[in-house]
């Protein structure tokens, strides 16, 4: 079953290789000039498309066509239609027109639109994304033939994740064939590659059926740390569980039939904690992907009676998960990113790389709000992922190079390090793959790429690489602008602007510890902005400064960021109620019975202990039901505590405080009630039983 010489690789893909076989020839290549080069679509071919892919889906076993798309819930939908049409009494064939294929309309009402779509308007449309191939998905009564679509409202206003992006990698493409020209490079095809690390949890089925909490909000709202968790650094890179190797194995078995490089697995930090790292590809097919990554690991969970946990933070004092983001753009399929061989690569090279430095340093609040979300609230900052304070992380030998560059003035820094002639020289060697990387940078480079580890594990990374693709776009622009602007030989020019540029950027370079509270004070004094949850990190979308930037780019209107900003509270305000309302629940029906029941028979045991006269043992009962007891006070004090500020439907800050205050006083009480009888799996069980 599992295909050990990659045979079926890419087998449920509508892939070039299918493409040529099911269509018209002509057909055919007007349709891989199209996915290839991003070409409009021919639109007098969308019949003759249809019908190959019909033909080849049915070929599959596929009765349905769903549009396949990433609304703003952050994850994906699909609405399925069969191929079926009636052709007379009691008769029907298989049918896929152009039409169905190009475009879909379905009744939007029921998804975040943030005020974009009033309700007498609830129609949304679904368009083909042909750059990303259709695929089949596959169940255990047949498949369906999914058409990867953008998703957007009546007035076109944007409703997904797709459409942003794809106007990001537009943007960057645009302002990359600048400055590549300006380099008198020939015009070649630009690509935004992403390489995206998923880290999940793995447990097994019968404890996340007997939590609630995991239930309801992927993530336990009540558990103490066990003795033993992480400490041990045991868990990291060691022996794979042969349970848990199965599964990895039929995940990687489905997802290279899917024509997805899933190619790096290993156990992560924490106890049951795992990683799957993809080859990287192209930025909105890798996207495509890891959503159906996502999917394929909770679905091959459940067929191994086991539940894959995507939320950032499961499971509380031990590692949460994240998703880094490798991003990198090529050129005429070399990658822009990789220090080159000869002074002109070098200059590409370096004046890129300041590019992405003098974006992060200036738009790091519209990058952090990429990442925010209730769960990610719980990991960034926490003293494991990277702090919520953007910063970026470059390694010695890059620091050495920008310093010389800096130094190039010939003042009083200059006797540091020599002066490098941007554009004359070549870099002194810098290794390719850097093994120094600092697991505290939220932003790194890594040799050939920058890889950003502020996302979080359930996020769909379209968000961050949207936001990257168009602050790099503004970044590449103004230092453009400014080349042209100048006067003078070329790498002369350029020189004095890479000098201007670090000195004005470096601010957001920081080599150190990112989890060190002398990084938290240091940043605020650099004026970094540090936005702590997710309230606050989603300000920036407001900002007209922002709205300006996207809005000139054409990756986002005004509307649009306006839509995101409520969408994104909204999501966070229910999300946090919907785990207080099941911490209140568990904390009443489940835990005070048990705790309530225990007390009195302590008490019953004392009050009888004492009028028998017994010498020993009274000790221990007195103290022990003196601490139940308090235990139970409390927690009825904090029940209704809770309770109140859950009639604030808005105030999430409050519902969180005494979620956690709550928390407190049940996790003390998991330590002291007989352990046949409290109600919730524990840590220790969860986390080590598999
Ligand atoms: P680590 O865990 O050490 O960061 P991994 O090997 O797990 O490294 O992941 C690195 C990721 O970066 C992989 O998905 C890899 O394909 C990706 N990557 C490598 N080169 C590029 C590139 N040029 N652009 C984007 N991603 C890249
Ligand atoms: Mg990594």
């Amino acid at each position: 079953m599992i295909d050990t010489n990659l045979k079926n690789y890419g087998s449920d893909v509508f892939s070039e290789k299918e493409i040529r076989r099911c269509l018209p020839k002509n057909v055919a290549s007007k349709l891989l000039a199209t996915m290839r080069e991003s070409k409009p679509l021919d639109p007098t071919i969308a019949d003759a498309v249809a019908e190959g892919m019909k033909n080849w889906a049915l070929e599959k076993g596929a009765t349905h066509f769903p549009h396949w798309f990433q609304p703003l819930t952050g994850g994906t939908a699909e609405k399925h239609d069969a191929f079926l049409e009636p052709s007379g009494p009691a008769q029907a064939v298989n049918k896929f027109s152009g039409k169905n294929l190009i475009g879909g309309e379905t009744d939007a009402s029921s998804f975040p639109s943030g005020g974009l779509r009033s309700t007498f308007e609830a129609r949304g449309y679904t368009a083909w994304d042909p750059t990303s191939p259709a695929f089949i998905k596959r169940h255990e009564n047949g498949a369906t033939l999914c058409i990867p679509t953008a998703f957007c409202s009546f007035n076109g206003e944007t409703l997904d994740m797709k459409t942003p992006l794809l106007r990001s990698i537009q943007a960057v493409s645009r302002a990359v064939e600048r400055m590549m020209k300006m380099f008198g490079q020939k015009r070649a095809h630009v690509e935004v590659t992403l390489g995206a690390e998923q880290e999940y949890f793995l447990i097994d089925r019968k404890y996340y059926l007997s939590r609630p909490d995991l239930l309801q909000t992927g993530r336990t709202v009540f558990g103490a740390a066990p003795p033993k968790h992480q400490q041990l650094e045991d868990h990291y890179f060691g022996a794979i569980k042969p349970r848990i190797l199965k599964f990895m194995t039929e995940v990687e078995n489905r997802l290279w039939q899917l024509g997805i490089p899933a190619k790096t697995r290993h156990n992560e930090v924490a106890p049951a904690q795992f990683e799957l790292a993809p080859m990287f590809e192209d930025l909105n097919l890798a996207v495509d992907h890891n959503m159906m990554i996502m999917e394929v690991l909770r679905q091959t969970a459940e067929s191994n009676e086991m539940v894959c946990l995507l939320h950032e933070k499961p499971f509380d004092g031990i590692n949460g998960s994240g998703k880094h983001c490798n991003w990198s753009i090529s050129y005429g399929g070399r990658n822009l990113l990789t220090p080159g061989e000869n002074p002109r690569e070098n200059a590409i090279f370096i004046t890129l790389l300041l590019a992405v430095i003098r974006a992060i340093e200036m738009h790091a609040d519209i990058l952090r709000m990429a990442t925010a979300g209730a769960g990610n609230d719980h990991r960034l900052g926490a003293n494991e992922a990277p702090p919520a304070v953007i910063s970026v992380f470059l390694g010695d030998d890059l620091n050495e190079v920008l310093h010389q560059i800096e130094s190039g003035s010939g003042k009083s820094e200059a006797k540091r390090g020599q002066k490098l002639r941007i554009g004359v020289d070549t870099l002194p060697a810098l290794p390719r793959d850097m093994t120094d990387r600092n697991r505290t940078s939220p932003f790194t480079f890594t040799g050939n790429k920058f890889e950003f580890r502020a996302p979080g594990s359930s996020q769909n990374c379209a968000q961050s690489q949207m936001v990257l693709n168009t602050i790099v776009a503004e970044s590449i622009d103004a230092l453009c602008d400014k080349l042209e602007k100048a006067k003078g030989p070329f790498n002369e020019k350029l020189q004095k602007l890479l000098q201007y540029e670090v000195k004005a950027h470096k601010r957001v370079i920081f080599s150190g510890d990112g989890y060190s509270d002398s990084w938290m004070k240091e940043s605020a004094k650099r004026g970094l902005p540090n936005l702590k949850d997710t309230v606050s990190a989603l300000a920036p979308l407001k900002d007209e400064r922002n709205v300006e930037l996207f809005e000139k780019y054409g990756v986002l209107s005004r509307s649009e960021m306006m839509s995101r900003w409520e969408i994104g509270m909204e999501d966070y305000q229910r999300r946090i109620r919907i785990e207080a309302g099941i911490a209140l629940e568990i904390a009443r029906s489940m835990v005070r019975p048990v705790v309530a029941d225990e007390f009195s028979k302590l008490a019953t045991a004392l009050g009888q202990a004492k009028s028998d006269g017994l010498k020993s043992g009274i000790r221990g009962l007195t103290a022990l039901s003196l601490k139940l007891g308090a235990g139970l006070d409390d927690l009825h004090i904090k029940c209704d505590a809770l309770e109140r500020t859950l009639t604030r439907e808005e105030d999430a800050a409050s519902q969180l405080k005494a979620m956690n205050d709550l928390r407190k006083t049940v996790d003390k009480l998991e330590g002291l009630v007989d352990d046949s009888r409290w109600p919730l799996p524990k840590y220790r069980e969860i986390l080590f039983v598999h």
